[in-house]
């Protein structure tokens, strides 16, 4: 099921925003938060000190959902939260994507329409491959989320340096063993 074009940029935008705000080594200033909407195909001309202030709040329950560990809990979880943000879906045709869906009217205040986008695009994520797709990186000393969304889904790591840290670490405890 794929009901908009929009589905990678809040899967992707929800990960960045969690472990900008509940990472150890992440940053969660307003500047960065407004980075990391703008790098995931936000407008962010909305975005004021009220903006991060809503959305902090809103990565640490996302972290939630990355470390459900179960599909059940995480359908339990985003039922909950489909329920809480209110959804105003809507047509727009603003740019290359053609005519596409959008979860929440122009109108509404940017971390709304942050949270709306967000908590679909993962839903549908769920519904399309299941709770593999997510979790923390297995990076030992890494606390850092992902959400795999590409073809393969063999994601297990937050980024190329902790996968590439972690099977160096495994190559050189084998060739210890040896
Ligand atoms: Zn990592």
């Amino acid at each position: 099921m794929r009901v908009t074009g929009y589905k990678s940029h809040g899967v992707g935008a929800a990960a960045a925003l969690v472990n900008a705000v509940t990472s150890a080594e992440g940053d969660d200033g307003d500047e960065a938060l407004r980075t990391v909407l703008a790098d995931h195909g936000f407008f962010v001309d909305g975005f004021t000190p009220d903006t991060a202030a809503a959305l902090r709040p809103w990565a640490r329950t996302l972290r939630a959902f990355f470390e459900a560990g179960s599909l059940d809990t995480a359908v339990e979880l985003l039922n909950g939260l489909l329920t809480d943000v209110p959804m105003h879906p809507h047509l727009a045709d603003h740019d290359a994507l053609g005519l596409h869906l959008h979860y929440a009217p122009p109108q509404v205040d940017l971390a709304h329409r942050f949270r709306a986008t967000t908590l679909m695009n993962l839903s549908e994520l769920l519904c399309d491959h299941g709770i593999d797709r997510i979790g923390v990186c297995a990076a030992p000393g890494c606390d850092r989320v992902y959400a795999d969304d590409s073809r393969g889904g063999r994601r297990r790591f937050c980024s190329d340096a902790c996968a590439n840290r972690t099977n160096v670490a495994a190559f050189r405890a084998r060739r210890r063993t040896r």
